[in-house]
């Protein structure tokens, strides 16, 4: 199956923009990309462009298939059935996929669902997004996230969890170094795995070849997490000028994650999102606009990830992330950037994925309109026409 996008403007992923470009599609594959006059194939299925625009399908690095964005998401999955909770996740999984996003890094499951549903979609079982996997999600006793995680106490006990996750097939291990919004009576800026007990994490993903993505909102925390090795840095409330400069030193990206601040805090109690989670959030806010500024100066990598499955945190509106990444004073390229090629790299799929060049596969997105003047443009679902997904048109509208 041949597919050629005709005389269209192509965002390639890397701050560059093609104009009156072809890009031909083969069997899974992206195999020309150009100018000009193309030699295009007499069997390719030919779509004219007709001044849209053609980009990478988009990567959401931080999104939780297992919560249903509810006001009280870790209550409403506790109080129902593993078999809602997986149909539900897999529905969510078709919405975020129709929406552009081909790829997604699951930050914590729930009794290894999301492990389920990453086999169902490569599998060809359902519609869905690309996806690595954490699986539970490890955090000390009572700590953020023991509704969904591993509890453990002491570098052994993490030691062991890591093996147990890893041995249930995820792509990577996630380790809670801080207190955080959702759970009751757990502040955000608080320490909560040790830098032992991290570095134990850390020794046994990186041995089994994994990564490792933390949940750290507080300076010390985020501070135990690099020194431990950790991957990545999921939202980085407070970080201070020493966690900014081992960021860069390390080549350890941000994912900020501002869809779950946003959402948290234009809803609100009347919503229904519990007290506690509205209090804190309007009080991390002026930390993590500060923390994504002094990052994004020192140039340290940051990618999107939305929290997708937070309250009101909708999965299939993960692209209203890059419209928050640009109120931040992200160029949009630099947004669209941040969605693909650095996503990407998050992910460890830049080799395949991120980007529209020949060789990679045909995760790609066709959108009406001029984005690049006009982010918001993505967050209308009809603005998206066309979703293909190594090579196959899931959506074309
Ligand atoms: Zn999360």
């Amino acid at each position: 199956m041949t597919t050629a996008f005709v005389d269209g403007s192509v965002i390639i992923g890397d701050g560059r923009v093609l104009e009156h470009a072809t890009v031909i599609v083969e069997g899974e594959k992206i195999v020309k990309v150009a100018k000009g006059n193309v030699n295009i194939p007499e069997d390719a299925q030919k779509i004219a462009m007709d001044g849209q625009v053609l980009l990478p399908g988009f990567i959401d690095s931080h999104v939780h298939l297992c919560m249903d964005s509810s006001p009280d998401p870790m209550t409403s999955a506790l109080s129902e059935s593993q078999t809602m909770t997986a149909l539900k996740a897999a529905n969510f999984g078709r919405q975020t996929l129709l929406a552009g996003i081909t790829s997604v890094r699951d930050m914590g499951g729930k009794d290894g669902i999301d492990l389920g549903i990453r086999q169902a979609i490569n599998y060809g079982l359902i519609p869905g997004p690309r996806m690595l996997a954490s699986g539970k999600l490890i955090c000390m006793t009572g700590g953020h996230g023991w509704q969904f995680g591993l509890e453990v106490n002491g570098a052994d006990e993490v030691r062991r969890a890591a093996r147990e996750q890893i041995k249930a097939g995820v792509d990577i291990v996630k380790l809670m170094a801080t207190g955080g919004v959702l759970t009751p009576a757990v502040e955000p800026g608080s320490e909560q795995l040790t830098e032992a007990e991290l570095r134990a994490g850390v020794e046994e993903a990186h041995k089994a070849g994994k990564s490792t993505a933390t949940h750290a909102m507080g300076t010390k925390g985020i501070l135990n997490a690099l020194r431990a090795g950790i991957d990545s840095i999921e939202h980085g409330v407070y970080l201070d000028e020493e966690a900014v400069s081992l960021m860069k030193e390390r080549d350890v990206p941000l994912i900020p994650t501002l869809s779950a601040l946003f959402n948290i805090e234009s809803k609100g109690i009347e919503a229904g999102i519990p007290a506690f989670a509205v209090e804190k959030t309007l009080k991390v806010k002026p930390y993590h606009l500060e923390s994504i500024r002094m990052a994004r100066e020192a140039g340290v990598r940051i990618a999107m990830g939305t929290d997708a499955g937070t309250p009101f945190n909708i999965h299939g509106a993960n692209l209203s992330e890059l419209k928050f990444l640009v109120d931040c004073g992200f160029a949009p390229m630099e947004a669209i950037e941040a969605g693909t090629r650095i996503a990407a790299q998050v992910l460890g799929v830049d080799k395949e994925l991120g980007t529209v060049e020949e060789g990679k596969l045909a995760d790609l997105i066709m959108v009406e309109g001029k984005l690049l003047d006009n982010i918001e443009i993505l967050l209308k679902r009809e603005s998206i026409r066309l979703v293909m997904q190594g090579g196959k048109v899931v959506k074309y509208a």
